[in-house]
């Protein structure tokens, strides 16, 4: 049969019927497809086979953003990208001083870039190590992404830089250097309820903007909250997966404190963006109480106690104090403050009551406390146990790309992470 023939035997209503039909039969396949991909993608195993990274390959030109970019963030060693996408900024442009603290998978160290001569926090991840455990490879993808979205607030670290060598991940980050609150909260055991409110309030409206970004920060504790010289909050660290990972594979100390889990986090239930006011409640529970709530030596004993115990308040704290803290850490995440209206609900509650908030926001409140450090090179709110380490000298050097196949694999897992700002936005 011809096609003419079959033209001419076709009405215009049978057409009509005929296309769409058609049209919702491409339309489920579609669905069925992209559904397909999801599964694919959200599987390492299959990700890496050699034939699923073909048929997931996507347009190299497209944007990065957290949607678009899910097959390149979840699929390890992909082949697509080299290191041929290049920033102008290498690691030889900076003076690596002092290791001034520790993560999960690198170290972050004062560094001075050598032609401006100005300072900054650089954040250095092995490639290896983040592969060897390749779920959090995704991690890193998100800081980035997330560091990259433009996220500009006066509470949060800002980015200046990313690169990479063949070995390493680098974040070029503003350099904090009133040391960690945790820091100073150790050595003071509590803080009095304004200085613990300014923090939390300073905190709070950080996560207020995260949040209006669709961004989940899930992982605050003391670690991350750092104060600039002039006593202000800075939280670092977004998306880098604390759970307690070190180089040799076994659970570290330092990192993944459990205290400020979440009863759902801790349950692996579905969270959203009230982890966070939980988190924040914790924060401000051991600024003012001295420990983190429902806090045990035996950590199982703490989970069961996050899970299950009431919270118990000492009345030494404020009524609005303590109804601020019963309402970010509610069990039940829908029952909890900011369940409703995020970040409006936590502003307009009495203890926040002393807090101008667009003060705040223009850095016009004077902080509690101004941490004492002389200039950039005074270390002395930092651990000398990172401190007084010796600075590794290959930290400057772009490493042999093609040394190994491990390396080579190790320099290709990581597409589109390079990030230079538009001109002139740093180094200025
Ligand atoms: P992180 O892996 O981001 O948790 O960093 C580990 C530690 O390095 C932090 O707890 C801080 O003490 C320090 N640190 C991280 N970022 C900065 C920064 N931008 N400026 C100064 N110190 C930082």
């Amino acid at each position: 049969m011809s096609v003419t023939d079959t033209t001419c035997d076709l009405t215009y209503s049978k057409m009509r019927g005929l296309v769409t039909f058609l049209t919702a039969f491409i339309k489920e396949r579609k669905m069925g497809l992209n559904d397909f991909i999801q599964k694919l993608v959200a599987n390492p195993h299959i990700c890496q086979h050699s034939d699923v990274q073909v048929f997931i390959k996507t347009d190299e030109n497209q944007n990065e953003d957290e949607e678009s970019c899910i097959p390149r963030s979840l699929c390890l060693g992909s082949t697509r990208g080299s290191l041929a996408e290049e920033t102008q900024v290498k690691p030889s442009d900076f003076d690596y001083l002092k290791i001034i603290g520790k993560g999960s998978f690198g170290k972050v160290l004062l560094a001075k870039h050598k032609e401006t001569s100005k300072y900054y926090a650089v954040k250095v991840l092995q490639k290896k190590i983040i592969l060897k455990k390749k779920r959090y490879q995704k991690h890193i993808m998100a800081e980035r992404s997330v560091l990259l979205k433009n996220l500009k607030h006066p509470f949060l670290v800002g980015l200046h830089y990313s690169f990479q060598t063949a070995e390493k991940l680098y974040f070029v980050l503003d350099y904090v250097n009133g040391g960690e609150l945790f820091y100073h909260l150790q050595r003071e055991r509590v803080f009095l309820e304004p200085r613990a409110r300014f923090y939390a309030a300073e905190i709070a409206s950080a996560l207020g903007y995260l949040h209006s970004l669709h961004i989940v920060y899930r992982d605050l504790k003391p670690e991350n909250i750092l104060l600039d010289s002039r006593g202000h909050i800075v939280l670092t660290d977004f998306g880098l997966c604390k759970e307690g990972v070190d180089p040799n594979g076994t659970t570290s100390t330092f990192c993944g404190t459990p205290e400020y889990l979440a009863p759902e986090v801790l349950q692996k239930q579905a969270y959203d963006r009230t982890v966070d006011w939980w988190c924040l409640g914790s924060v401000l529970y051991e600024m003012l109480y001295g420990l983190p709530p429902f806090y045990s030596r035996n950590t199982a004993e703490m989970y069961n106690n996050i899970l299950h115990k009431p919270l118990v308040l000492k009345p030494n704290v404020s009524n609005a104090g303590r109804s601020l803290l019963e309402g970010l850490l509610q069990k039940d995440r829908k029952l909890r403050l900011g369940a409703k209206d995020d970040f409006q609900e936590l502003k307009f509650h009495a203890f926040f009551s002393p807090i101008h908030w667009d003060d705040l926001m223009a850095k016009k409140i004077t902080p509690p406390f101004v941490p004492a450090v002389m200039g950039p090179t005074d270390l002395r709110h930092f651990d000398p146990e990172f401190t007084q380490q010796p600075v590794p000298s290959s930290l400057g050097n772009s490493d042999n790309m093609l040394a190994s196949n491990s390396v080579r694999e190790a320099a290709e897992a990581f597409p589109g992470f390079s990030y230079m700002p538009p001109a002139d936005d740093t180094f200025l």
